[in-house]
C-alpha cells in the first residue's frame, strides 16, 4: 500500500464519480454547446452569487487568464511573496501578460490592507509601473493552508476600490477555507472581481478549474482561454466529475483537516522535529532540526511507503486528501512517532 501525501492532486476518481462521467451528456464546448459544462458553470456561478463562470483545464490557466483580464503589459500586480501566481506558474504573469509582481512580506502567505495600500504606485508617477491588480490566495499553499478572515479581505477590497484596482482570488483550495472557517461562497462572490477554484484538489475530480466573474468579464475570458489553447471540445465528461465532486466531496474536507491536525500533534512530539506550523486546513508544514536533513526524513518515510515532499530549507510538507483513508492515517501516525535516526 502506497500512501501519497505529496499533494491533494494525487486522488483518483472514485467508481461513483466515473459512473457520473460515463453518463454525461456532452457537446462541443468551444461552441458553448456542452450541456454538462454549461451546467457546471451555472452551478458554480450561482453558488458564488456571481453572473458567469468558465471551465478551465487547470488552475494555472484560470489564474493566468484572470491576470490578463485585469492588466495591460507593463502594469504591476500585488501579491504575497509566496503566491502561486508568482512562484509556481512558470513565470506566466510576465510571459502571458507582460506584468511584474510587487511581492509583499505576508504572514503565512496572507497580506493585509495596510501592506497593499503602501505598495500601490501613484498612478500619475509615470516612472513606476502602473499598479492594476491585487491577487489573493486562499487557502495559501506555501503558507501551509492558512485562511483569511472575511474582514481582512473586505478591508483589502476597500483599498482596491479606492485605487481602482482589480481584485482576484486564487481559490484553488477555497473549498477548504469555506469548510474550515464556516464561510459561504457568496461572501467571496461579493468581494472579488474574479475567483478561480480547483475541482481537482481536495474535491477529487481528475481535471478542472473554474473562473468566476461578471458576464462581461467572463465573455472576455472566453477569448483569452481560446488564445491560450484552453478551449476543449467534449469537456462535459470532465465537468461531470466536477459536478459530482461539488455534490459529494465538499463537506468531507473536514475529515482531511482533522487528520492534518492530528498529524501535526504527533509531529510536535517528535524529537527530530524543529517546528510545526499552525494547521488550519489540509496542508501541514513542519521543519526538521538542523542535524537531520529533510532528504533523510523523506527517504526514511519512503521506506515505509509514505511519500511526502520537501520544500527546501529543512521544511517538509504533508497534504491530506480524499484517498487518504483512516487505516492509512493510523499507520502514518504510528510510523511518524516511531521514526528514529
Ligand atoms: C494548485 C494550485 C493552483 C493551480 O494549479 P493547477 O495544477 O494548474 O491546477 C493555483 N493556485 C494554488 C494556490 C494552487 O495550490
Amino acid at each position: 500500500m502506497e500512501i501519497n501525501l505529496v499533494s491533494d492532486t494525487v486522488t483518483k476518481p472514485s467508481h461513483e464519480m466515473l459512473q457520473q462521467m460515463f453518463r454525461a451528456k456532452v457537446g462541443d464546448d468551444v461552441y458553448k454547446q456542452d450541456p454538462t459544462v454549461n451546467e457546471l458553470e451555472e452551478a458554480i456561478a450561482d453558488l458564488f452569487g456571481m453572473e458567469a463562470a468558465l471551465f478551465f483545464p487547470s488552475g494555472t490557466m484560470a489564474n493566468q487568464v484572470a491576470i490578463k483580464l485585469h492588466t495591460n503589459p507593463g502594469d504591476q500586480l500585488i501579491c504575497d511573496k509566496w503566491a502561486h501566481v508568482y512562484n509556481y506558474e512558470g513565470g506566466g504573469a510576465s510571459f502571458n501578460s507582460g506584468v511584474s509582481c510587487c511581492l509583499l512580506d505576508g504572514d503565512r502567505g496572507m497580506i493585509t490592507a495596510e501592506q497593499v495600500e503602501v505598495a500601490i504606485n501613484p498612478p500619475d508617477f509615470y516612472h513606476s509601473p502602473l499598479t492594476s491588480l491585487v491577487c489573493i490566495e486562499n487557502t495559501t499553499n506555501k503558507g501551509g493552508g492558512a485562511c483569511y478572515d472575511i474582514e481582512t479581505l473586505a478591508a483589502i477590497k476597500e483599498v482596491c476600490s479606492k485605487h481602482n484596482l482589480g481584485y482576484h482570488l486564487d481559490g484553488a483550495r477555497l473549498w477548504n477555507a469555506l469548510v474550515a472557517k464556516k464561510q459561504h461562497p457568496k461572501q467571496f462572490g461579493e468581494l472579488f472581481d474574479t475567483i478561480s477554484v480547483c475541482l481537482s484538489k481536495g474535491l477529487g475530480a481528475p481535471v478542472g478549474s473554474v473562473l468566476i466573474g461578471d458576464k462581461e468579464t467572463m465573455h472576455r475570458a472566453l477569448r483569452i482561454r481560446k488564445i491560450l489553447g484552453g478551449g476543449m471540445r467534449q469537456a462535459g465528461y470532465l465537468a461531470a466529475a466536477g459536478l459530482y465532486a461539488l455534490q459529494h466531496n465538499v463537506g468531507r474536507l473536514e475529515t482531511d483537516h482533522k487528520r492534518a491536525k492530528q498529524l501535526g500533534e504527533v509531529l510536535q512530539q517528535c524529537e527530530w522535529v524543529e517546528k510545526v506550523e499552525p494547521v488550519e486546513t489540509n496542508v501541514l508544514i513542519f521543519s526538521v532540526k538542523s542535524q537531520y536533513s529533510e532528504a533523510v526524513v523523506i527517504e526514511k518515510l519512503k521506506q515505509k511507503s509514505i511519500f511526502i515532499s520537501g520544500m527546501g530549507k529543512g521544511k517538509l510538507r504533508i497534504v491530506t486528501h480524499l484517498d487518504y483513508k483512516e487505516v492509512m492515517h493510523q499507520y502514518v501516525m504510528e510510523s511518524l512517532s516511531k521514526l528514529s535516526f
